[in-house]
């Protein structure tokens, strides 16, 4: 299957078409034409190689939808024309302790899970390629059921940051009776806020940006505080069970510990590079543990597909064309994006230009993404 994509060769470079091969879906894989994409945080990181571990060329996207146009031998869950979706990973070795629990982003195979992009743990001379493209193949493991009441452009954000959020709000048993703090409402925490809703908990948005404070209440949240408010900050000290920190860099925890009722959680899902001078005083003295979560499971990420379904959970979307991509990333780095960017990948599909003036990449595209 031949793909346009959009992707860089360099750190410093902007996004800009490339053009490469996926080999057709062979026994229990699908092919997808994808039509929608989301434009999470970490593509950004990944793409400016912020994180120190990008593998090049690098081709992001891990909120993928679009529709079935080929099915291999053997496959059950899908047929021709079914409505599909791809998350964070597109394998695992199926067999450790952690895939047999459905935490296979936690896999302990040799090659521990596979990503959807910027694939293998270490790089060995192979890759993979995400949603930035016109088709994706996948093995139907890993592959997400559309629910009916979701449209696809919809769909794609909660593949990365509805399951994201999810997963230790499901972990810590967040239920009626307790209060979520959700640290930074953008892409994830927004999704965040009304997750936390759905489960019967008492919703607190933590935000650095007040103006946004009508638009989050929209979004279901009992009460909005700004996080710089001294007064407001000190006005909440012990009162949260479990924070759902989403903010995507280094910043201060101390003033989020003090929120933290007895033996509470602050889960970390979007900063990878530390806190300097974490107030351990506090943590022991309230019993708060600052732990981390990364994405979730197939199968809890079929769940928060249809918990949104039911609940009427959709993403604040922005659609956006392929091209807009550089922008839109500059425009999420200025915090300007409220709340997620979705690309409509039609408008890769129609770009005869684009197509013609895609640079080829000759590396090997199967790489692991379907590797048994
Ligand atoms: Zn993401
Ligand atoms: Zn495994």
């Amino acid at each position: 299957m031949e793909v346009v994509g959009y992707g860089t060769q360099e750190a410093s470079a902007k996004l800009s078409p490339l053009k490469f091969t996926r080999e057709d879906p062979r026994a229990g894989e699908i092919a997808i034409e994808v039509t929608h994409c989301g434009v999470c945080h970490s593509d950004l990181h990944q793409a400016r190689d912020d994180w120190d571990n990008t593998v090049w060329p690098c081709i992001p996207g891990h909120e993928v939808v679009g529709t079935v146009t080929a099915v291999g031998e053997g496959v059950t869950k899908f047929k021709v024309g079914d409505r599909a979706g791809i998350g964070c990973m597109v394998n695992s070795c199926q067999e450790c302790d952690q895939c047999d629990m459905g935490h296979e982003q936690y896999c302990t195979g040799p090659k521990s899970c596979t990503l959807t992009y910027n694939g293998p743990k270490k790089p060995d001379g192979t890759n993979t390629y995400g949603g930035y493209s016109t088709g994706f193949v996948v093995r139907e493991e890993f592959a997400l059921t559309i629910p009916d009441a979701i449209d696809l452009e919809h769909a794609a954000p909660i593949l990365c940051a509805g399951i994201t959020t999810y997963q230790p709000m499901k972990y810590f048993g967040l239920k009626e009776g307790m209060t979520l703090g959700v640290a930074g409402i953008g892409g994830l925490g927004h999704m965040a806020v009304q997750i936390g809703k759905a489960l019967g908990a008492k919703v607190v948005a933590l935000t650095t940006s007040p103006g946004k404070k009508d638009a989050i209440e929209k979004l279901g949240a009992d009460a909005v505080i700004d996080v710089n408010d001294g007064d407001a900050m000190e006005a909440n000290a012990q009162t949260i069970d479990l924070i759902v920190n989403t903010i995507p860099y280094q910043h201060d925890l101390n003033p989020y510990l003090a929120l933290m009722k007895a033996k509470s959680q602050i889960a970390v899902v979007g900063n990878f590079l530390g806190f300097d001078d974490l107030d351990t005083a506090t943590m022991v003295f309230q019993h708060v543990g600052v732990t981390g979560s990364l994405i979730g499971g197939v199968a809890d990420t079929q769940e928060v597909l249809e918990l949104c379904a039911k609940h009427d959970i959709r993403p604040e979307i922005e659609m956006i064309r392929m091209d807009e991509i550089n922008t839109a990333f500059e425009r999420m780095q200025e915090e300007d994006v409220r709340f997620r960017h979705v690309i409509d990948m039609a408008s890769l599909r129609d770009d005869k230009d684009a197509a013609d003036k895609a640079v080829k990449i000759d590396d090997p595209v199967r790489g692991e993404v379907v590797g048994r």
